[in-house]
């Protein structure tokens, strides 16, 4: 009888966990080879989660307000521009009871909370899971807020350390050239942190904002990672009729660069498929060869 009874208080236990998460994080499975995050957008409450208590040394409760509705946004419109949806995964959870940007340590101090952090990087993993199996290239795009620079857009990469794979294939011009993401927020006109002329790997991304658990966990300095990149988005730009000109250019700014540095180059009709001799007089019947 009492064996019983544990079984079932077990049962509706991981019930209770397993309907909790779903309700904590907003998720959507895409088909181009991005991931927008947003741990820090949401305003909603845990059931069975208490708030957290101060603890290491950059605890910070407050949200990164509209942050949710502007990957939202800018998942919208990359859909729109490219035909295909990005991947999505927003945390409606308020970072007063989860901050899914820091290592579970530091992230909550009531266990209840322990589901909805799971949830919410289990997701994001199995994303980037699948990507792997689907694309050769990928970014993660960690989307946040501050006040600190109120009109600019700021840059984390762990001073390109979190971008390690692209910068080795493809370079500077990947982060800081006209195709880049920065280079086209700068394009259009927008403050951004660093300058487009410093160099991705120079030490001059902002102090507090050089890029958090998310882009260092699942960076493509790591061997099961991708290339991922923190976008600070100052307050300015996030209120009122502003979001969604921010979303608008951030989008276009993406759209750009997936263009440029990840979208997989066609391969070339004639050449696919063909055998080594049948290549070679695709070569020798070319014409102004002979
Ligand atoms: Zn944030």
């Amino acid at each position: 009888m009492l064996r019983l009874s544990a079984t079932l208080l077990l049962a509706a236990a991981m019930v209770a966990q397993a309907a909790a998460p779903a309700a904590a994080i907003e998720a959507s499975a895409g088909e181009l080879p991005i991931i927008l995050t947003a741990p820090h957008g949401g305003d909603e409450s845990l059931p069975g989660c208490a708030e957290r208590t101060p603890v290491g040394v950059r605890f910070v409760n407050r949200p990164d307000a509209h942050t949710d509705r502007l990957a939202r946004l800018i998942a919208a419109e990359l859909q729109r521009i490219t035909g295909r949806a990005p991947y999505l995964v927003i945390a409606r959870f308020h970072r007063k009871y989860i901050d899914a940007n820091r290592r579970a340590e530091e992230a909550f101090g009531d266990p209840g909370c322990a589901a909805a952090y799971a949830a919410y990087h289990a997701t994001v993993r199995a994303y980037i899971d699948d990507i792997r199996g689907k694309h050769p290239h990928a970014m993660l795009f960690d989307v946040h807020g501050q006040i600190a620079f109120r009109d600019a857009i700021l840059r984390g990469t762990r001073y390109g350390s979190t971008v390690k794979a692209l910068l080795s294939r493809a370079g500077a011009p990947a982060i800081n050239g006209p195709d880049s993401v920065f280079g086209r927020f700068a394009a259009q006109g927008y403050n951004i942190v660093p300058g487009i002329n410093s160099a991705p790997t120079d030490h001059v991304e902002a102090k507090n904002y050089i890029g958090g658990h998310t882009v260092e966990i699942y960076g493509s300095h790591r061997s099961d990672g991708i290339d991922a990149m923190q976008l600070e988005y100052g307050r300015d730009l996030r209120e009122g009729a502003a979001l969604e000109a921010t979303a608008r250019d951030s989008a276009r700014a993406i759209a750009a660069f997936y263009e440029r540095f990840l979208r997989a180059p066609p391969v070339a009709a004639k050449a696919r498929g063909a055998t080594p001799s049948a290549r070679r007089n695709i070569v020798e019947n070319a014409p102004g060869l002979s």
